[in-house]
């Protein structure tokens, strides 16, 4: 990771970089930069010092404060090396304490006749009472108790409790918190924000600690629906903001290339189809840039509406570019745009990492004159070399798969022009509503809800890896009097790319050797582009009878004839990558079945995953659970949108105070504007960019 780049104003003389310690760059890489990110650093427990309990009244299992005087100190040699320390307290009860890591000091702060205080978990041993590693500190008789409950913050191993506690105290101290919002806009007259975070970060003593921890005390409600209106005041800036840019107003001319496309078509478009492609018509039409997400499950046929679009935008005279995350997902949508639209006259260029030299040039001056009307490409395409004449629509395919900046990089190809291009952007993950309507305040979602006809349902089956040996058993039938092809997808192992691949190239080896006669293919992200071609094209083909893969297929492979596919190792995919992985089978008329082969022991959410896996097909039911498992944070991923962005509220359950952050975020912004402005500053400082992408 790189380092986060000291303030010109911090760096002095001195090289900036070996003069910060380890836990300043330990807070930096927290996000814990400036007094208010300090203040919004909220407790995640909290220890009661505050108070003494009497040994006597002390419960087993309670984390409780005692204090007494050391009447024994002793290294015990029973088993492993110990210290035992007795102390006993006021009313003469006796408490051990035990330690079985310790240093020589700890001997001398617990000398004889010394009074000590120790908080821990209290244990009925079988020596009696005692605490086994409490902490503990030497004290007089007259050292005063904690004022209020001792926060313990969210850190990180070099970020010492002690070190932010006291870096959270100064922020608190100097942060500017002064209230921003006109008196009466608050809801159910929570405290002020001061008073709030005062309160949160040293809570009186003897105070119920479960409302504190559920987060339902109303200091904790003013958090949230400080959070909640930040949140949605900067979406509605980003919204207002867009409202104003232009675009070209790209008109459906009848008898056009649309409608040259869908005469041409093998197939007729479904209900759902239609009606999202006559929605993304409408808005092309008007003269601000559509912001569409279009979804719909794997399989539902997002393709064909991106086409219609783009002939919209090409029959109006502009260009069209269409980005996918992966070299053979766009290869694919190449020959299948190219199938469609070269017929009609139109020119697709083709610009991907893999395209060089001469060939490259050559699109790119296409490109940048106007001669090539639609793009197909991966990254490359928003290089900045890459210049379009006219660019009147974007479409990013697996839009989930970019982040934020390659987004506001698409659109500005086009910014010379004092307008914006339209943008498209495609998912088969579906988000759930109630998240749409938050992180994306000003998206339009046009839902394909709705899968071609006669398509089979996949049947998932789970098993542990030891029946491995049927599961092969069964793809020797498949393959041979069947004519099926099978897909066999091997995890990506995240820390070790070589590891991965040697589980790939081995199961590649091993299904080889049992299926004697059958060409058995691999395909891993790292083989050249060209390899990874051939290799896509035989199994297309239908020459190659089982293509083993690492994730490199996890997204829009369409082989209609595949009709089985075993995912080894199915523990380690996330839910959502898992139905993504599934819905590469059952594109055609043949029944078609997914083997999740699993490897125990499971966790609770590994088994949670594959039992929805085996329960449902359908892609909304599958991101409705992983938000379940998951939790929306994790669910959205942290360079999707404002996501990362909420860090208290939580949307379902507190859908009262997002719903009072909805309604105030408009008047603030227009009766208020300079309290709006510092509201966002206050609560996401430089991130609000990321929700105008
Ligand atoms: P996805 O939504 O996952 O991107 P695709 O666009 O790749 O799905 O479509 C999946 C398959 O269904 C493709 O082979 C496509 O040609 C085919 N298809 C799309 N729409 C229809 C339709 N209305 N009728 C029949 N087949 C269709
Ligand atoms: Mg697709």
């Amino acid at each position: 990771m790189p380092e986060v780049s000291s303030s010109p104003a911090k760096a002095s003389a001195t090289d900036a970089k070996t003069s910060k310690s380890a836990p300043q760059k330990a807070m930096e890489r927290l996000g814990l930069l400036r007094d208010i990110d300090l203040a919004l650093h909220l407790p995640l427990r909290y220890e009661d010092e505050t108070r003494l309990t009497p040994v006597r009244l002390a419960r087993e299992g309670d984390t409780v404060q005692c204090e007494g005087i050391v009447t024994e100190c002793r290294i015990e040699q029973r088993g492993r090396r110990q210290l035992i320390v007795r102390i006993e307290d006021e009313a003469g009860d006796e408490l051990l304490l035990r330690f079985i890591h310790f240093y020589p000091s700890h001997q001398k702060t617990c000398g004889v006749g010394q009074r000590l205080r120790v908080r821990g978990e209290l244990r009925g041993g079988f020596f009696g009472r005692e605490m086994v590693h409490p902490s503990f500190r030497a004290v007089d008789e007259d050292t005063p108790l904690a004022q209020s409950l001792t926060p313990v913050y969210p850190t990180s191993a070099s970020l010492p409790q002690a070190y932010l506690r006291k870096a959270v105290a100064a922020g608190l101290r100097r942060a500017d918190l002064a209230e921003l919002l006109p008196p009466g806009s608050v809801p159910r007259q929570l405290p002020a924000l001061r008073e709030a975070l005062d309160f949160l970060h040293h809570p009186p003593p003897r105070l119920g600690l479960a409302q504190l921890e559920d987060h339902s005390h109303p200091a904790w409600q003013r958090l949230k629906f400080e959070e909640l209106l930040a949140q949605q005041l900067s979406q509605l800036q980003a919204q207002r903001e867009r409202a104003r840019l232009k675009a070209p107003a790209l008109c459906a001319r009848p008898g056009g290339l649309h409608e040259q496309l869908l005469a041409a078509l093998p197939f007729g478009l479904t209900g759902a189809q239609q009606r999202v492609a006559e929605e993304i018509a409408q808005n092309l039409a008007r003269p601000q840039p559509m912001h569409r997400l279009l979804q719909g499950d794997v399989g539902a046929g997002k393709t064909v509406v991106a086409a219609l679009a783009a002939a919209v935008a090409i029959d109006a005279g502009w260009q069209c570019a269409l980005m996918a995350p992966t070299e053979i997902l766009a290869e694919q949508h190449f020959r299948k745009l190219v199938g469609w639209l070269e017929p009609l006259g139109l020119k697709v260029a083709w610009l991907t990492g893999s395209v060089k030299g001469k060939a490259r040039q050559k699109m790119i001056d296409a490109v940048a004159d106007g001669s090539a009307q639609l793009v197909i490409g991966t990254h490359a395409v928003i290089e900045d070399k890459v210049s379009f004449k006219k660019l009147g629509l974007a479409i990013i395919d697996e839009q989930h798969r970019f982040g934020v900046a390659q987004r506001l990089a698409l659109r500005k190809k086009l910014a010379s022009q004092a307008l914006e291009p339209h943008l498209l952007m495609m998912s088969a993950t579906p988000i759930p509503r109630t998240l749409a309507m938050t992180y994306f305040a000003d998206l339009d979602v046009s839902t394909i809800d709705e899968l071609p006809p006669g398509r089979t349902p996949i049947v998932t089956k789970v098993f542990a890896d030891e029946k491995r040996l049927n599961v092969i058993e069964r793809i020797r039938d498949e393959v041979g009097d069947k004519g099926a092809q099978v897909y066999w997808v091997c995890p990506l192992i995240e820390e070790s790319e070589t590891l991965d691949l040697k589980n790939a190239t081995e199961t590649y080896a091993e299904l080889s050797a049992a299926l004697p006669g059958r060409l058995v293919g691999l395909l891993h992200g790292r083989m050249p582009p060209a390899e990874k071609a051939a290799v896509m094209a035989q199994f297309s083909a239908g020459a190659m009878s089982v293509l083993v893969a690492t994730t490199v297929i996890e997204v829009g492979v369409d082989v209609p004839n595949a009709s089985l596919m075993v995912i080894e190792h199915a523990e380690r995919f996330g839910l959502s990558q898992l139905h993504q992985l599934r819905g590469r089978v059952g594109r055609g008329a043949k029944a078609s079945v997914c083997v999740l082969l699993y490897t125990g022991p499971l966790s609770p959410t590994g088994k949670d995953r594959l039992r929805a896996m085996a329960e449902t097909n359908d892609g909304f039911e599958i991101a409705r659970r992983d938000l379940d498992i998951r939790g929306p944070g994790e669910f959205m991923g942290s360079r999707q949108s404002g996501a990362e962005l909420l860090r208290f509220a939580d949307l379902q359950e507190d859908a009262p105070l997002l719903k009072a952050a909805r309604e105030l975020a408009p008047r603030l912004l227009d009766q208020h504007p300079d309290a709006a402005r510092r509201q966002v500053e206050r609560w996401l400082g430089g991130k609000a960019e990321f929700l105008k992408a």
